[in-house]
């Protein structure tokens, strides 16, 4: 539903996209989680088609942001990390605006306007002012707001940011509807993994790269597609992290005080490959295991944010 190739995006020395590919397929929820600086936003903003990329492409639904940047409007609903609020205005005059914004005939309005409000539990704030709803509740009207077209695809930057726990149960199950509503999601956070149950894939994202990606048990379980290893040698361990690095199916590689933490992508056969070659290495191997872990100790792992434990 969304192919993003190759993606450049620079600001002055910055570079916020590094030749970027993502493909997001069509009826699923896809998490993109980075941390601070990834390059999230500034992907999302230009499948928005709010900005331009300085090389590379992407399509919506088959259509390409920069070509036919109008067809692509039509099929999104964008949430920008912001809430634009507007002094002054009710709940549903909120929507109203939107939805004439979007060329929705008047005479449609007042009901999907209830449809909407019902959808994201804010019936009973109809005629109550904007700038005096919680967050969650703002949070919960800016999708509303990005659901006034019917749109095929929703993109969700940081919605669950900023929220209490209960709040963010019901940002949960509300993007849990729209799925059933068969809508295809790409939600952004740096906190993901509070959202890692209701995405069916991730796609883990660092300096403007995508560093993994795949279904979410794919990049948290063990034994399937990545697992994380971790490896203990008697001495030399910064050398053996060089030996590890270059090889095949080697992700990644960090090193924690006296052992490497070894992102692998892999069957058995290879992983038991890798024991052998090292062994072979001239190392003393006292530790070789895989070791389980959730989203976000996949998010640690994988972004390199934080010591696993
Ligand atoms: P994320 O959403 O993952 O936190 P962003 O896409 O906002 O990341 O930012 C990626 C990088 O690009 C960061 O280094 C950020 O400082 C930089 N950046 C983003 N927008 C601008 C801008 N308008 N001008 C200059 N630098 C920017
Ligand atoms: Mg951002």
């Amino acid at each position: 539903m969304i192919k993003v190739q190759g993606m450049y995006k620079r600001f002055g020395k910055t570079t916020a996209l590094d030749a970027l590919d993502m493909e997001v397929p069509r009826g699923s929820i896809y998490g993109l989680i980075g941390p601070n600086g990834a390059g999230k936003t500034t992907a999302m903003s230009i499948l928005a088609t709010l900005m331009l990329p300085d090389g590379g492409s992407a399509a919506v639904d088959g259509h390409d942001v920069l070509s036919e940047p109008m067809a692509v409007r039509g099929v999104i609903g964008y949430m920008p990390d912001f809430f634009g609020v507007y002094d002054g205005l009710k709940t549903c005059e909120y929507l109203d605006f939107f939805a004439d914004a979007y060329y929705v005939p008047q005479s449609r309005r007042k009901t999907l306007i209830g449809e909407l409000l019902e959808l994201v539990n804010l019936s009973d704030k109809y005629d109550s002012y904007v700038d005096l709803l919680s967050r969650g509740m703002k949070q919960r009207l800016a999708l509303a707001r990005c659901l006034v077209h019917d749109p095929k695809v929703l993109i969700l930057d940081e919605p669950a940011s900023g929220l209490d726990p209960r709040a963010r149960a019901e940002l949960k199950e509300i993007i849990k509807h729209l799925k059933q509503l068969d809508k295809t999601v790409l939600i952004s956070s740096h906190i993901l993994p509070e959202l890692g149950e209701i995405c069916d894939q991730v796609g883990i994202m660092e300096k403007g790269r995508l560093i993994s990606s795949g279904p979410v048990e794919e990049i948290t379980a063990a034994g399937r597609g990545a697992s994380l290893l971790r490896i203990q040698v008697l001495d030399k361990v910064s050398g053996l992290a060089d030996f590890i690095k270059p090889r095949d199916n080697v992700v990644s590689v960090e090193q924690d005080e006296g052992a490497l933490r070894v992102i692998f992508r892999g069957d058995p056969q290879s992983r038991g490959k890798l024991l052998r070659d090292i062994i072979e290495g001239g190392w003393v191997v006292t530790e070789f295991a895989e070791v389980r872990r959730n989203l976000e100790e996949a998010f640690m792992a994988v972004t390199g944010e934080g010591v696993l434990k």
